[in-house]
This record gives structure tokens, sequence and C-alpha cells, in this order.
């Protein structure tokens, strides 16, 4: 068995390791046998919707995303749509996150068009209260910075936030899970990420995948299952992993945000 996997502006949105995402993929399928092409996605190259598999993009600064989203738009849109529509499994982190829901204010309060793929809004928290980003001081006021601790599905997420956004979701789009500490979407609502379809977004970084293993096999399986139908993953020994996992939850648990309450710890 093969996945494309098309890995959006690697070398521009690429923050907090979201690198070892992919990494992550193509690791945990070559412990399986199964082959990964990962394809490098920059501004101005094309997807093939019937092509690619699985799609990665990780987080950027607002600049950052100044600079890829007319392209995402444009260049891409239509053909990230058809593939996400058409079961195709994603993961967005963060900026790319933001990008992919209907827009993105920034800091500065200009509009950043986004793909609608889900059905959110994002708005950076200095352009919802004014504040001026002309100290360290002012500029970490109104980020949400530090680990962030999701529930998902009956088990536990962990990894690191660092964003100024705020992300709503609207009408009957549904998280990818509830906060256990953090800010994760808008520091509001107790809401994290985003799922729609074989979607994901989250603002997870660190990069997630590799100290969340479930999640990574969640994306593969479901790659794996619209190309090839029902395909059963075999096991492989997560050790490090959970042992990575466990010492990331120790460690927010050290750095007491907002915890809402310990879940007895099924590994995410
Ligand atoms: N620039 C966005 C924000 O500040 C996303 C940051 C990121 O990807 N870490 O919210």
């Amino acid at each position: 068995m093969k996945l494309v996997l098309g890995y959006l502006y690697p070398s521009v949105m690429s923050q907090y390791g979201d690198r070892g995402n992919v990494l992550t993929i193509v690791k945990r399928c070559a412990w399986r046998g199964i082959d990964v092409e990962v394809d490098d996605l920059e501004v101005g190259d094309r997807i093939d919707p019937d092509r690619v598999d699985m799609l990665l993009v990780g987080g950027g600064a607002d600049s950052h995303q100044r600079v890829v989203c007319e392209d995402m738009l444009n260049v891409k849109g239509k053909a990230i749509r058809q593939a996400v529509s058409a079961g195709a499994a994603a993961f967005a982190v963060c900026a790319g996150y933001q990008l992919w829901g209907h827009y993105y204010r920034t800091a500065s309060g200009e509009e950043l068009a986004g793909l609608g793929i889900f059905d959110a809004h994002t708005v950076h928290r200095a352009a919802q209260t004014g504040t001026r980003l002309d100290t360290i001081t002012r500029a970490g006021s109104v980020r949400a910075v530090g680990n962030l601790v999701v529930e998902w599905n009956k088990a536990v997420l962990v990894g690191f936030e660092n964003h100024g956004g705020r992300t709503y979701l609207r009408g009957g789009s549904q998280p990818l899970g509830r906060i256990l500490a953090g800010g994760g979407n808008n520091s509001e609502d107790g809401s994290e990420g985003c799922v729609y379809r074989n979607a994901v977004g989250t603002y997870l970084h660190g990069p997630a995948l590799p100290k969340n293993p479930a999640l990574a096999d969640h994306l593969i399986q479901a790659a794996l299952s619209r190309r090839y139908g029902s395909v059963a993953l075999e096991p492989v020994d997560d050790g490090l992993e959970v042992a990575a996992h466990q010492r990331a939850l120790e460690q927010a648990a050290a750095k007491p945000r907002r915890w809402k309450r310990l879940w007895s710890d099924g590994v995410g």
C-alpha cells in the first residue's frame, strides 16, 4: 500500500516543529510496510485532488500567512476542498487551521480570506482589544502560550500552543475536543480545534503527532480507507510515544494553566 501526502508550504509554515508531523506519518506507515510519497507543495504548486490522500499544513506568524493566503485560496483552494470532501485526511495546525476557516483577522486588523473548510472564523486578540503590539509585554498579553491538554474521544491529547488568534466555531461545526488545560480555540468556550470529515484543525503544536500516536493513526487510517477501503492498522510499539506523552502531561500539570480536570489518562 502507498499514500500520497501533500505537505503545504514547508518552507513558510512549519513553526514550532510542525515538520515533525510529516516525519511521524512517514515513520508510522513505514513500520507497517506502507510507503508514503511526500509532495512538498510550495507557493505556485498545484494539487491533484484525486491523487493526494493526506494534507498537512503547519503554523506561522501573521506575516507568513500573508505570504501563502492568496495561493492557498486561488491556486490550491478548489483542489483542497475537493480532496477533503472526497474523504482525504488532513491535519491543519494553528496558522494553517485558521486559514482553513472562513477568514483570519490579523493583529493589524487585516482580513485574510480562508478556505471555509471549517465553519469557523478567527480574530487576533489584538484586533479585538485594539492592543498595540509595541512591547513584548503587550504582545505577550494577547497570546495563548504554553502547554495545551485536550480531551479527545475518551483520550487525552497534549501539545504546545502559541497564538494570538481566537477561533470561533459556527453552527454545528464539531470541535476536535474539550480543553483540560490551556486556551485552545478562544480561551472562552472550552473548545479546541475543529473536525470536518477526515480533516482535523488544531492549535496543538510541538509537533503534536509524535506524542499523540492515536491521533496520528486516526489520520493514517482515514487516508488508507479512502484509497483502499477499510484497512486494519497493525499495532506498533509505542513505548517511546507513550513516555513522551506522559512527560508532556506531567510538565503541563507542573505548570498549571486553568486545569479543568485531569482525565484518567487514555493516551491520545
Ligand atoms: N499567526 C497566528 C496567530 O498568532 C498563528 C500563529 C501560529 O501558527 N503559531 O494566531
